[in-house]
């Protein structure tokens, strides 16, 4: 028997409540008993995204939401500043350019963070941008954009909406939809949020309402003004992943009593542990500035390939990690802590790839990553 890990940035582990709430019986999605659990969520979404606007919610993977804030929004021939720097960013510019969007792209190195004055500058030069895409998170290089202020500056211009890709950030820091002005923010099932891969949420202000009114490209099933008519009643238009709700009912349940700010102190408590101990073992981190709390990605000492780091992980100790993408393949490693994700998680994950690396030939002191984690994270 070989148990296995998950500590790959999606999907994550899901907890034992949530996996018997989906294994409830299915129960039809126009009874009265899905409308209260289904108004349940939607306000304990509001919660979870720090906002008074409604959250929609989707049967899709993250992308469907990606793929919504772009067709709902923009029409073809309008204008998108797109920060591109590692996969998701650009997915972004793959997006936009299926609906017809002409794409401004902001390149950032893989490993940095966008600098806000470059956004600023963009949105100055041509003021005509309708959209400024990011990720709160970018899940390929491990790296945070400063969301927060690139916030105050689009607020700044009447006709341009920030949307922010927070699909492995939403659930791991801080993220004030409303104070800070975001007005789409998107996010999925099966990080942050402790679900199986399948649904997307997605976050409308009133100033992107505004916009949806005016755009001329098409969407049939992710119809966000169709879709709200619906949700405001408690009901979706098209049938629901009803098993998926019910486990996202358990997991809102499970967030609001650890309470917002608890959860967010638990994942820099792992994400810093995990940092520290990646140190403590020799290794070196992938992001040169602004580390997301989600993921740790890390580079692969010299004359090892990341992805025989990741492929023993997996073989060896039946832990899942993530390789790197496109030109970081086989120079970086990723391990997860957002989500159902406690102290010995990070233990287990750095003591699985000391292991590992000892294993290639590497030479590392056995329990060096561990015991810098164990001494972070005692009670
Ligand atoms: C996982 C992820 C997505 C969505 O991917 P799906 O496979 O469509 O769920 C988008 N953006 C980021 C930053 C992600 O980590």
């Amino acid at each position: 028997m070989l148990k296995r890990y998950l500590l790959a940035p999606g999907p994550t582990p899901v907890p034992p409540e949530v996996l018997l709430a989906m294994a409830k019986p299915i129960i039809h999605h126009r009874a009265p008993e899905f409308a209260q659990i289904f108004g349940e969520v939607r306000e304990d979404l509001k919660w979870l995204f720090q906002t008074t606007n409604d959250v929609l919610i989707f049967a899709s993977s993250g992308t469907g939401g990606m793929e919504g804030a772009v067709s709902n929004f923009l029409s073809p021939g309008d204008k998108a500043l797109v920060v591109n720097g590692g996969k998701f960013g650009e997915r972004w510019g793959k997006l936009c350019k299926t609906f017809g969007v002409q794409v401004i792209e902001l390149k950032v190195e893989w490993g940095h963070a966008v600098n806000p004055q470059a956004v600023a500058d963009a949105l100055k030069k041509d003021p005509s941008i309708k959209a400024v895409f990011v990720q709160a998170s970018e899940t390929s290089t491990g790296v945070a954009h400063p969301t927060k202020a690139l916030a105050e500056i689009v607020k700044l211009h009447d006709g341009t909406i920030l949307v922010v890709d927070a699909i492995t950030a939403l659930g791991v820091f801080d993220i004030q939809t409303d104070a800070w002005g975001i007005d789409v923010v998107i996010t999925g099932s099966q990080k942050a949020l402790m679900l199986p891969p399948g649904l997307a949420f997605v976050s409308v202000s009133e100033k992107a309402w505004q916009m949806a009114d005016k755009t001329k490209n098409a969407a049939f099933y992710f119809n966000f003004k169709k879709e709200r008519e619906s949700q405001v009643k408690n009901q979706t238009a098209y049938t629901p992943a009803v098993s998926m709700i019910l486990g996202l009912q358990e997991v809102l349940r499970m967030l609001k009593a650890e309470g917002l700010e608890n959860v967010f102190l638990r994942q820099t408590r792992l994400a810093h542990a995990m940092r520290e101990g990646a140190k403590a073992a020799g290794l070196s981190l992938f992001p040169k500035e602004s580390p997301s709390d989600a993921l740790t990605a890390i580079c692969s000492p010299d004359g090892v390939d990341g992805q025989a780091i990741y492929k023993n992980l997996r073989v060896q100790y039946g832990m899942t990690a993530a390789g790197g993408q496109d030109h970081l393949k086989g120079k970086i490693f990723r391990l997860s802590h957002m989500g159902y994700m406690d102290s010995f998680d990070v233990i287990t994950a750095l003591a699985a790839v000391e292991m590992v690396l000892k294993g290639l030939g590497h030479s590392v002191k056995l329990g060096s990553g561990v015991a810098k984690a164990q001494e972070l994270l005692m009670a």
